[in-house]
């Protein structure tokens, strides 16, 4: 029985699973301020002007702060 190639042809398709849904959701955790989302619950913050969020409550980070 040559289960060889089937095994290997699973694995890339695992393989290519994995980089179409978890390299995003990878990338989105290595940086999540590339979008304008609370890093919490994930609400959509382009809105928001308060220094927490509006959904959640949770302090959100200030980096374009000058003070
Ligand atoms: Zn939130």
């Amino acid at each position: 029985m040559y289960l060889a190639p089937y095994s290997g042809s699973i694995v890339q398709l695992a393989i290519g699973v994995y980089l179409l849904f978890g390299g995003k959701w990878i990338v989105n955790l290595c940086i999540p301020s590339n979008r304008p989302y609370c890093p919490e619950c994930g609400y959509d913050l382009s809105k928001a002007t308060s220094a927490n969020c509006p959904e959640c409550g949770v302090k959100l980070p200030r980096d374009n702060s000058t003070g």
